[in-house]
């Protein structure tokens, strides 16, 4: 299988091309077709396995084609992540996706200023890669729109299990726009796990590597 195998978007396959990838990973292979028919995503995979090109070039490939009906401002895609670290990794990936493109991806995580993104979030943002705790701080104070977001990406959903994150969701969840299309990655796939995903997950295809 080759990325051209995928239905990635010329666009893409030179983003793809660009990133010096050169033949897709198993969990891309797996993935890629679904999230790009807009399918739920219920992927079991540790980091290192491409699992970010697998979520973010079929998000990609969405938002480039999609008619985009939000008012300024509202977040078109909400990808969320345990650690400051990753949610800066799985940017720096996004941003090379979207090179060329007029889509804007920005981060928010906890122990920087608030106030510089609170400033970044209103000029408009169209994917949104935080950790939930800051993004919580953000909604309490008004400073983001999320009922626009019709893409959900919980990346390393069990570590954030670990960190109260099922509270986090539960707040998050309902203000995002519907119908949605989310795709949850997680390296362990505890009982809580298997809950998280039927609660927030339609008819997920299961990908595993
Ligand atoms: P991830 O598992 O998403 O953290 O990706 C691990 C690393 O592999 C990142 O540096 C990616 O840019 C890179 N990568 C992702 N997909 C491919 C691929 N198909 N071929 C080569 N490298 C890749």
């Amino acid at each position: 299988t080759t990325f051209n195998d995928l239905g990635l978007d010329p666009k893409l396959l030179a983003a793809v091309k660009a990133a010096g990838y050169q033949t897709p990973s198993p969990i891309q292979v797996q993935a890629i077709p679904h999230a790009l028919a807009g399918t739920d995503v219920l992927g079991l995979a540790q980091t290192g396995t491409g699992k970010t090109a697998a979520f973010g070039l079929p998000l990609v490939q969405q938002l480039l084609g999609g008619h985009d009906k939000r008012e300024p401002k509202g977040v078109r895609a909400l990808v969320l992540a345990p650690t400051r670290e990753l949610v800066n990794q799985i940017a720096d990936n996004l941003i090379a996706y979207v090179k060329g493109t007029h889509i804007k991806v920005n981060t928010v995580v906890g122990g920087k200023s608030i106030n510089k993104q609170v400033q970044i979030l209103a000029k408009g943002t169209d994917i949104l890669v935080a950790t939930p705790g800051r993004l919580i701080d953000l909604m309490d104070r008004k400073a983001v729109r999320l009922d626009t977001a019709t893409f959900l990406v919980l990346d390393e959903a069990d570590q954030m299990l670990d960190m109260g994150f099922i509270h986090a969701l539960r707040r998050i969840a309902p203000e995002l726009g519907t119908p949605r299309q989310t795709m949850l990655f997680s390296a362990t796939m505890p009982k809580q796990m298997e809950e998280l995903s039927r609660a927030y997950l339609t008819d997920p295809v299961k990908v595993q590597v």
